[in-house]
């Protein structure tokens, strides 16, 4: 597509799928919160390394030191992108979820956690075993801050605390007020975990100007392909954590203790993101992170965001042109926002509404409560906690709608498929 500049162009181009209606059409692939196709540059590059792969940190042959360097290297290119300070580790991982995982695992004993409840389930969900303060969803960003600050406050301040929020929602798309809620944090003596999964495929990320502790993001939504991601900050909590996963390459040293010792062994760990990373490591997964890293860099946020900013305008308009359609909204119109729109539509099920785009348009989209069960019933005004993610019963003309529709998109979505959309909704 002539309107989509090549460095951010993006593998599917040209995949056609069969209408219901007959015929075939390019897939509109609008659903990237879920998971971005890979840009081309990615694929490319990934494709020139992959006939020289070979184990890293292990063999003596010269793939397997290579492969080593371009692993280590991938972690100053990562550590790079996120702006990070000196002394911090990035430690890879399998994905944003795998990420703040690890970060609750690695917690100081008695620490408390502070999380909104609207966030994400891999945000919300990992800390059940710390003891977790829950916060009401905020109407605007400021309410955000000042709840967090109002629970702060109660809190035992000599303890350590951490707070986990997200930079950008997957259902509203709306932005967090990342750099205030990390001020507030750190006045009350408490640690930022940052959930950048749908902010870093949209925006810089800034470790050192937002000023959080930690930065958690996935591969497969940052325009690499699926089975890594990355957690980034501060090295202190994690160096002194028991590992992640137990095994090779996450210890420098295990001896055999003494039998009048009780026998066994002693292990020595490492005290670097390796003490984390047990286990052969996902030596392509971490490459493309790097290298989707270094492609974003060079192509430049400017014409990602500008591009970006004008679809959404594009969809917002074209859905408000239909009376039936309700955008889902924390923080409301003028909110800062990136790619992701939720919807409901009056007298839709919402699943049967996206699988009609799906099998009459060729636009794939998402529908459900989007891994943010809490956030999603909040937002459609519904009291129960029922239904689950699939098969929401048939919500009748002027009723409320029991999940939502989601479109969603980024670099090189061309122009075509957004006004698709519109086009089939109306
Ligand atoms: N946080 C947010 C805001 C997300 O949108 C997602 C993915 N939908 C995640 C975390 C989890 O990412 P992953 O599935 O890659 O672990």
């Amino acid at each position: 597509d002539s309107s989509v500049c090549a460095p951010l162009a993006v593998l599917g181009r040209d995949v056609t799928v069969p209408l219901v209606t007959g015929g075939e059409v390019t897939y509109a692939a609008l659903d990237y919160a879920a998971s971005a196709p890979a840009l081309q540059r990615v694929w490319d590059d990934v494709a020139a390394y992959a006939p020289y792969y070979g184990s890293v940190h292990r063999g003596a042959g010269y793939l397997s030191q290579l492969s080593t360097d371009l692993f280590e290297n991938s972690r100053t290119t990562v550590a790079e992108f996120l702006d990070c300070r000196e002394g911090d580790q990035v430690v890879f991982t399998r994905s944003t979820t795998d990420s703040l995982n690890l970060l609750a695992a690695a917690l100081p004993a008695g620490c408390e956690v502070f999380v909104f409840e609207t966030e994400h389930h891999a945000s919300l969900l990992p800390w059940r075993d710390a003891r977790v303060t829950y916060l009401d969803a905020p109407r605007t960003p400021d309410e955000a801050v000042h709840t967090l600050e109002r629970a702060l406050a109660d809190r035992d301040p000599y303890g350590p605390a951490l707070v986990c929020v997200t930079g950008a929602s997957n259902v509203t798309g709306e932005l967090w007020p990342v750099r205030e809620l990390a001020a507030a944090a750190h006045a009350h003596g408490a640690r930022i975990v940052l959930d950048a999964a749908q902010l870093a495929p949209h925006h810089p990320v800034s470790v050192r100007e937002l000023d959080v502790d930690w930065v958690a993001f996935s591969g497969h939504k940052l325009y690499a392909p699926f089975g890594s991601g990355v957690l980034a900050g501060r090295s202190d909590w994690l160096r002194e954590a028991e590992p992640y996963l137990a095994g090779g390459g996450a210890s420098r040293k295990v001896t055999r203790r003494p039998k009048e010792a009780g026998g066994g062994v002693d292990v020595e760990w490492h005290d670097t993101a390796a003490r984390h990373e047990a286990g052969s490591p996902n030596v392509i997964g971490v490459y493309s992170i790097a290298a989707a890293c270094k492609a974003l860099t060079e192509a430049g946020f400017d014409e990602l965001v500008a591009r970006e900013q004008r679809l959404i305008r594009t969809v917002r308009e074209g859905l408000a042109e239909v009376p039936a359609v309700r955008v889902l909204s924390l923080f409301g119109d003028d909110a800062p926002r990136v790619g992701v729109i939720s919807f409901v539509v009056d007298g839709w099920n919402s699943s049967h509404f996206a699988a009609a785009l799906s099998a009459e348009y060729g636009i794939g989209v998402r529908d459900g409560l989007f891994c943010a069960h809490p956030l999603v019933r909040t937002l459609l005004g519904g009291e129960s906690d029922e239904p689950g993610e699939c098969g929401a019963p048939e919500a009748a003309p002027g009723e409320k709608s029991l999940n939502a529709i989601r479109v969603s998109f980024g670099a090189g979505t061309p122009d075509e498929h957004v006004e698709r959309f519109v086009r089939a909704v109306k």
